[in-house]
Formats: C-alpha cells, sequence, structure tokens
C-alpha cells in the first residue's frame, strides 16, 4: 500500500512568527503516524521551519533551480537544500508555470537535478479551466509528466500532485469523482509509459481547495494518495486534513 501523504504549500505567505506558530502547532498536535508530511514555506523561512519542526516532518523547497553553483542571482540549489536540512522540494507549481512562465522542460530538467541531488520531488500538474472544457485535461497532464518521463527513469522519489488550476485558491475543488478519473488517468499513464512498479508505488495526490470539510470523501477515493493542500495548510484545520484517514 501507498503511503498517505500530505503536504503543505505555504506558497508566498507567512511571516517569523507565523511560520513558528504553524510549526509549533504541528509539533503539538496528534498527527496520525502512518501519513508522511511535509510543509513547504517561503524560501527564506526553510531554515527556520526546519529547526523548530520536529523530527519526522519534512521541509519542502517551493522551487530549485538546475544547476549546481555559480552566477544565477536569485536562485538556490538542491545541494544548498541539502546542506540544510530540507528533504523535498515542489516542482512545476501551476502559478510557476504560468505566472513565472516555466515550461515543461524546465521542470523536467529541474526534476532530474532534484532527484540526482537526493531531494524528493512533488511534481505538479493540472490543466486550466479551458482546457478541461475542451476535454484536454488528460492531454495536458500527461504531457507535462511526459518531459519528465524522457528525463528520469526512477519514480521513487516522485510524488505526483494532480492540481487542476481552476480548484487552485478558487474554492472550487473537483468533484470526488472528477479527482479519481484523472488520479486514475495518471496511474495507467504511469503503468503504460514508466513501469507496473512505478504505477503502483507512485503517490498521486490532490490539490485544489482542499479543507477539512472535503478532504475526507477524496481520501477514501482508490488512487488519491495525499493532498497538497495550499490555503488551508496555513489553518489549525491542517492537521484535520493531515489525518483525514484516521
Ligand atoms: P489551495 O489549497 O489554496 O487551493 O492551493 C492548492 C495548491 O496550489 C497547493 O499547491
Amino acid at each position: 500500500a501507498r503511503q498517505f501523504f500530505v503536504g503543505g504549500n505555504f506558497k508566498m505567505n507567512g511571516d517569523i512568527k507565523k511560520i513558528k506558530e504553524i510549526v509549533q502547532h504541528l509539533n503539538e498536535a496528534k498527527l496520525d503516524d502512518n501519513v508522511e508530511v511535509v510543509i513547504s514555506p517561503p524560501t527564506l523561512y526553510l531554515l527556520l521551519a526546519r529547526e523548530h519542526l520536529r523530527s519526522g516532518l519534512e521541509v519542502a523547497a517551493q522551487n530549485v533551480f538546475d544547476k549546481p553553483d555559480g552566477a544565477f542571482t536569485g536562485e538556490i540549489s538542491v545541494k544548498q537544500l541539502q546542506d540544510s536540512g530540507i528533504t523535498w522540494t515542489i516542482l512545476g507549481h501551476s502559478e510557476r508555470r504560468v505566472i513565472l512562465q516555466e515550461q515543461d522542460i524546465f521542470v523536467a530538467s529541474k526534476t532530474k537535478a532534484a532527484l540526482d541531488g537526493g531531494l524528493g520531488v512533488i511534481l505538479c500538474c493540472g490543466e486550466s479551466l479551458e482546457e478541461r472544457e475542451q476535454n484536454k485535461t488528460i492531454e495536458v497532464v500527461t504531457r507535462q509528466l511526459k518531459a519528465v518521463a524522457d528525463k528520469i527513469s526512477d519514480w521513487s522519489k516522485v510524488v505526483i500532485a494532480y492540481e487542476p488550476i481552476w480548484a487552485i485558491g478558487t474554492g472550487k475543488v473537483a468533484t470526488t469523482e472528477q479527482a479519481q478519473e484523472v488520479h486514475a488517468a495518471i496511474r495507467e499513464w504511469l503503468k503504460k509509459e514508466v513501469s507496473s512498479e512505478a504505477a503502483e508505488k507512485t503517490r498521486i495526490l490532490y490539490g485544489g481547495s482542499v479543507t477539512e470539510k472535503n478532504s475526507g470523501e477524496l481520501a477514501k477515493q482508490p488512487d488519491i494518495d495525499g493532498f497538497l493542500v495550499g490555503g488551508a495548510s496555513l489553518k489549525p484545520a491542517f492537521v484535520e486534513i493531515i489525518n483525514s484517514k484516521s
């Protein structure tokens, strides 16, 4: 069975006080031992979170660069994350794909660099509303994943996050059926394009307006192995989302 995974993507939110509060709340909470929990504060607070968060809970960057070092103003490297005890990175979030114009191939190159350096990768994919309305959801998601599959063969440290763009920050969560359908299609794609083992073992998270109110139903779906939570990860109820299987 795949271990349930819940990530908290704080995006560009929080300050020292708030990050400390969230971390303290998680440290003191009764969390389901069977769930892998990873929080992703803004870069500036990664070390702060790592220093205060109890062991067993992990910290993820929201992005990383694909070169080892050098003249790359504003970027951070895989090694620098490792050095700071940061064991995961999110990559390919739609906000970076759309607002920062990251291309599939760049996301793939960063995924390869992160994995080669020993980080786990929460690889995001997902379609826009327009693409969904044109019935292009599976095409878009598999195109995004294929760019990565062209560069890596070992998916054991990759967690896929399916995040339909129209559901992010909108309060418009995908229905359990909509989410399950895409998750199953991604698993089918993994089986065909990567391996049966990758299909069986790779966690596929759902992201987009997840709250403690809808997480229980979503978590029951056979191909939903956890969540990547935005807004609700900044709130105390994040604990309920983590515990939505128990
Ligand atoms: P919300 O949970 O705020 O909709 O954000 C989802 C997301 O983008 C997580 O990466």
